[in-house]
């Protein structure tokens, strides 16, 4: 959509001059001459995702002094996403317990149902099913059946065309080739980030943008929206070591379950039991000698409680883990303080009927209003005729803006904004739009910035019986973090509890 177009629609939907302002654009002081009529109708859902009143109160600073323990647990998981369900899933012979910020437990990986279609509101696909981890999923029951083809396509002026298959053809096989190389060497940029040889590190010093340069200058747009997606920033910020870590998605499978990787989470948690996630409990402070407060995240005036832990994982992003932690070491909390994080929106259209139906993953470079949106139905392998979801992953440009559109709570216009460019280039009937739904997320797109796998490698894991596990330690937001980190800890842990 034309900045003209998108400015009448935001004005008529009733977003704040205030809030065109924060997101760059100058008020168009001309009213359109006949307002259009109104072309939609569908509903707008309630948000989900993020808290955040409970993560504000707690970063503005909780004063209450920590009640008596009503409980000892040997071990306590701070985080109930895939990086503390699976350590709990991987220690659950031992007396433990789970504390969940939100009402459900997985974090960036939830899902939710639309006429039978299970659709992500976060995390939807992986690639790497290479020992350890396809041992993992099918041990949890996972059924791992490669997407069918075409799993990725991009834009072009007569529509979307098999990413293999467009202009970008023989630009991705050259890649294809470098990577099939690279990825059977020990220089390979690895996660864990722990395996790192000194010449896989090297790529941490330049950014992914100057390493794309040499050789494949022309993919760049396109990375460039694989990094917004995924890695929170443009290809000019994101360290190499990640942006070609990535670039393994051009050789190997995908897999999505329905639902996306709630589905793991799902499986995950039924098999820790659900008695042992205490959910909607938002942790405000952990002392050294393994004592956690926490309190009711939707209650107005919570009462603060506490349990004693022998060990405790702080299984939450870095830079929130941080502000639980004052006492450790200082320059560990100003390393974990000082990462970086993108906003996003995940915008679920909700269709009556089947309306596209062209593969899995779609992208669009060089427009802003979304980065990349998949088929929710395509993950199910036997499409649901009479219902379509089409999960749009539409990252801020700048994420202090996104942050503020987000906490504004404006829902419509922010919507309204994906909803055209996506039917631009779908041409889904308008009126089989039924429902749109936002999931928000202030800060947990982790930003993998140039230099930060040196940084994180340096940084330490434990702070006494305090031990850190959560996908941002091996910096690059992914289902492979998450385990990556819970592989580490767990048998730490095994001998302590
Ligand atoms: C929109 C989006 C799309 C993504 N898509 C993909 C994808 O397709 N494929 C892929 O591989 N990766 C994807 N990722 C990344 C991947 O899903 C995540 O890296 C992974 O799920 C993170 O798991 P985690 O447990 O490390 O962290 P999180 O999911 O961040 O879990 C941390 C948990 O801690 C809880 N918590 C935080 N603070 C507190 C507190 N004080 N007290 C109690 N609980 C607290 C949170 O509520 C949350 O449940 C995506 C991420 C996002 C945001």
């Amino acid at each position: 959509m034309r900045r003209r177009q998108f400015l009448r629609h935001s004005g008529q939907l009733g977003l704040s001059l205030a809030c065109l302002d924060l997101i760059g654009c100058q008020a168009d002081p001309t009213p359109p001459a006949t307002p259009p009529a109104p072309d939609y109708a569908y509903k707008l859902g309630e948000w989900t995702g993020d808290t955040f009143p409970a993560m504000h109160r707690i970063r503005d600073g909780i004063k209450a002094e920590l009640p008596k323990p009503e409980k000892k647990v040997k071990l306590l998981i701070i985080g109930g996403g895939l990086s503390g369900l699976s350590l709990a899933h991987m220690c659950q012979d031992t007396d433990l317990l789970v504390l969940e910020r939100e009402s459900t437990p997985g974090g960036n990986a939830k899902s939710e149902n639309y006429q039978g279609i299970e659709y992500a509101l976060g995390s939807a696909y992986l690639v790497d099913v290479e020992k350890p981890f396809g041992e993992f999923y099918r041990k949890l029951g996972m059924d791992l059946k490669p997407l069918p083809q075409p799993t990725e396509s991009v834009w072009t002026p007569s529509g979307f065309v098999q990413m293999e298959k467009g202009a970008q053809a023989e630009t991705i096989e050259r890649i294809q080739k470098e990577m099939r190389k690279m990825m059977d060497s020990r220089d390979y940029p690895h996660i864990p980030i722990q395996r790192a040889t000194p010449a896989a590190l090297k790529l941490d010093d330049i950014s992914y943008y100057d390493w794309l340069k040499k050789d494949y200058p022309e993919y760049i747009p396109l990375a460039d929206e694989y990094c917004w997606t995924a890695l929170g920033g443009s290809s000019k910020k994101i360290t190499a070591y990640i942006g070609v870590n990535g670039l393994s998605e051009l050789v190997m499978d995908m897999y999505a379950f329905p639902g996306g990787n709630a589905a793991i989470a799902k499986k995950l948690v039924s098999a820790i039991g659900p008695e042992r996630i205490l959910t909607g409990q938002s942790v405000y402070k952990v002392e050294q000698d393994g004592r956690v407060g926490f309190f009711d995240t939707h209650a107005e005036n919570p009462e603060f409680r506490c349990i004693q832990a022998e060990q405790v994982v702080l299984a939450c992003p870095y830079y929130f883990a941080a502000r639980l932690i004052p006492w450790a070491d200082p320059q560990a909390l100003k390393t974990m303080r000082g990462l970086e994080y993108g906003s996003y929106m995940v915008v679920n259209l909700c269709f009556e009927g089947q309306v596209f139906h062209q593969g899995y993953d779609h992208w669009c470079p060089g427009q802003d209003a979304w980065a990349d949106f998949v088929d929710a139905d395509y993950a199910a392998g036997n499409p649901v005729k009479t219902a379509n979801v089409i999960t749009v992953y539409a990252p801020f440009r700048d994420a202090v803006v996104g942050r503020a559109l987000l906490q504004a709570g404006d829902g419509a216009p922010l919507a309204r904004k994906v909803v055209d460019d996506i039917q631009l280039r779908t041409q889904f009937p308008k009126d089989k739009l039924k429902e749109v739904r936002i999931t928000r997320y202030g800060h947990q797109i982790f930003c993998s910035r140039q230099g930060v796998i040196r940084q994180l490698l340096a940084l330490p894991r434990h702070f006494g019986k305090v031990h850190l596990c959560h996908s941002d330690g091996q910096g690059c937001a992914s289902v492979e973090s998450a385990l990556s980190e819970a592989f580490a800890l767990a048998p730490v842990l095994k001998k302590k509890v």
